[in-house]
């Protein structure tokens, strides 16, 4: 297994536009409160190895309200 990075969704201030659930499916879903949601994610946090960071980071760089961030394996954030 390789190294994680964590994906961390500030849920609480998501607009619900859906630009990250349309950018990487298989890890955004929307919510019927209107709010998107990390799947298999705890606390609206989760880990995910190192292929799955550019589509999430691309989620993040396209949300409107900037509350997606990823941190590496060392604990430095990329976003
Ligand atoms: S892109 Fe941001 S504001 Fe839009 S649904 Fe996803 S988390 Fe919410």
């Amino acid at each position: 297994m390789g190294k994680k990075f964590t994906i961390e969704h500030d849920r609480s201030k998501c607009i619900g536009c859906g630009v990250c659930v349309s950018l990487a499916p298989e890890f955004w879903g929307m919510n019927n409160d209107g709010k998107a949601f990390l799947k298999g994610s705890k606390n609206n946090k989760r880990q995910i190895g190192e292929k799955d960071v550019a589509k999430n980071k691309a989620a993040a760089e396209s949300c409107p309200v900037n509350i997606i961030h990823i941190t590496d394996p060392e604990g430095k954030k990329l976003i």
